[in-house]
């Protein structure tokens, strides 16, 4: 049989937070050791405050800093952006790569997207690759082969339990307080493990599979209770401690 996977509780903070969010950090720093038994926790600041949450984080085994998006190249000529490698030097031991605003505001294909993750491991980080439906997609009927298409497209080979983690998050339901139903969900989950564990065998039977989309306290324990939901990546609760934290502790 195989072992359980470990939840994963991801906060995506977004173009949120100024160093004055030091002190709500602070207070998830220290709200940590309650919550840890249960689920690894990340949380994702934007660029600028990433090295003072890290220095914050320091020493603590469970809750790790992560970042929002990466260039493919190590270093070079591309104004505004930001490598993995300077992510990891900053203190980020994971990016999120392939959000769905990223892809719409930016353009972002699966083949980049892909590149962005394999920039990740080559800078050790672990890459956090997002996939999921618009509305209008999913009304057609075609979330299931979306998912299943992005996924191919995004994930580089080489994708293990340990550098990769899936983060399904169907567009219409971020930052909507819409979400799909237990069921919805559950399929498509059971859809990502069955391609990854056809892709890359035992490696993708352990992988994470994270559920996004207005995730907060009261849908929490549903939520995270559903066959192959490993965890959660969350936006907006995720700016507030507590409710970070209350989420955190509806892990099984
Ligand atoms: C997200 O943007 O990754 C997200 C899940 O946002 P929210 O939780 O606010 O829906």
């Amino acid at each position: 049989m195989n072992a359980p996977i470990r939840p994963l509780i991801a906060g995506n903070w977004k173009m949120n937070g100024l160093r004055a969010s030091i002190a709500e950090f602070e207070l998830m720093l220290a709200g940590t050791a309650k919550v840890t038994g249960q689920a690894d926790l990340l949380v994702c600041p934007p660029a600028t405050l990433i090295a003072a949450f890290a220095e914050r984080a320091k020493g603590s085994t469970g809750l790790a800093i992560g970042a929002q998006d990466c260039h493919p190249d190590p270093a070079g000529a591309h104004t505004g952006d930001i490598s993995a490698e300077m992510l990891a030097d900053a203190g980020a031991q994971a990016v999120i790569v392939g959000h769905s605003e990223r892809r719409a505001d930016h353009g972002e294909t699966d083949s980049l997207v892909r590149q962005k993750a394999e920039a990740a491991w080559r800078a050790k980080l672990t890459a956090i690759v997002c996939i999921g439906e618009t509305r209008e997609q999913r009304d057609l009927g075609q979330a299931g082969a979306i998912c299943r298409d992005q996924l191919q497209g995004s994930l580089p080979d080489g994708a293990r339990g340990d550098n990769l983690v899936v983060a399904y998050e169907p567009v219409w339901a971020i930052g909507t307080g819409l979400t799909p139903t237990p069921e919805d969900i559950e399929q498509i989950h059971q859809l990502i493990r069955a391609a990854l564990t056809t892709r890359l065998g035992t490696e993708g039977a352990r992988m994470r599979i994270l559920y996004g989309g207005s995730v907060k306290p009261a849908n929490a324990r549903e939520l995270l209770a559903i066959p192959n939901v490993n965890g959660a990546l969350i936006g907006g609760a995720s700016l507030k401690a507590a409710d970070f934290l209350a989420i955190a502790a509806e892990c099984a």
